[in-house]
């Protein structure tokens, strides 16, 4: 199999600032170092969000968490090679408690799916993807926000090529393949988890581990393309730390040094859902099938 090289256009749908630089982010910057046109639409800025880095726990920040946030994407996308808009929803929150409080008033969870799906369906339009990628059904976790993605995305990918739906949105454009991205694979997270124990090191992933629920299921047996992008997992880094109010540096996302990732882990997995277009599985690039024009 051959990669693609030349100019194609590919949209990865998110619902929070930072969900980007922690699922396939490495994808997004190697198609970006290819020449491809590479877009992250952001469905809500992330108003909810906590402070989880402790040294970003200071006055100025928790006060000024939307905008900080924006600088933040700002630097994410600058450290991936990437364009990112907002879509201008408001977080609902990670609801906690039993039973969990209601959804705010006005959150993205609690808007019309049709409502949403229009004004994606208007940006799918104007930049015209041949390939998106959003969150499987399940979110990749449970977060109202990420459900919402996954279903607002689908009905875009499913309607945006048919005039008759929302004409008020743009001339219909119709994209090619639609990709999920899933949660934490266990192969990769046993991986790390084995060699950190092999060289004594600290092993965040232990207990993590040993608390993985069998009904997650297996979601290697749910991936049909696997894209090569060590190479870029330092970009990905870089912009995993721009999130600085939500990414702790000393955390688990940076316990395995990037090196031992590059050599035991160094493809991001995704399952294609939907294609117009005929394609070979496994694959090993999101535009395999696409025939450049
Ligand atoms: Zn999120």
């Amino acid at each position: 199999m051959t990669e693609s090289t030349g100019r194609l256009r590919l949209m990865a749908v998110h619902a929070h600032p930072d969900d980007e630089s922690s699922k396939a982010a490495a994808t997004l910057a190697k198609y970006a170092a290819a020449g491809h046109e590479v877009l992250v639409v952001t469905l809500t800025g992330g108003e909810r969000g906590d402070i989880l880095n402790p040294a970003m726990d200071r006055p100025g920040i928790l006060e000024n968490l939307p905008e900080v946030r924006k600088d933040e994407m700002a630097a994410a996308a600058a450290a991936l090679g990437v364009d990112q808009m907002w879509l201008g929803f408001v977080d609902s929150g990670l609801p906690q408690g039993d039973p969990p409080p209601p959804l705010p008033d006005g959150c993205f969870a609690l808007v019309p799916v049709e409502e949403a799906t229009e004004a994606l369906v208007r940006v799918v339009r104007e930049f015209k993807p041949h390939v998106m990628i959003t969150y499987d059904e399940n979110g990749g976790y449970p977060h109202p926000d990420h459900i919402m993605c996954h279903k607002v995305s689908v009905a875009a990918f499913e309607t945006a090529g048919d005039p008759e739906a929302f004409p008020e949105a743009g001339p219909p454009w119709t994209p090619l393949k639609l990709y999920y991205t899933h949660g934490f694979i266990r192969d990769r997270i046993y991986a790390f988890s084995e060699e950190l124990e092999k060289a004594g090191m600290e092993n965040p992933f232990r207990e993590w581990l040993s608390k993985w629920k069998r009904e997650q299921g297996d979601i290697m047996a749910r991936v049909t393309t696997q894209v090569s992008c060590a190479d870029y997992f330092p970009q990905r880094d870089d912009a995993l730390r721009a999130h600085a109010t939500q990414i702790d540096p000393n955390g688990f996302f940076f316990a395995v040094p990037l090196e031992w990732q590059q050599r035991l882990w160094p493809t991001e997995e995704f399952e294609l859902a939907q294609t117009r277009v005929q394609t070979a599985i496994p694959e090993n690039d999101l535009f395999a099938g696409i025939e450049e024009t």
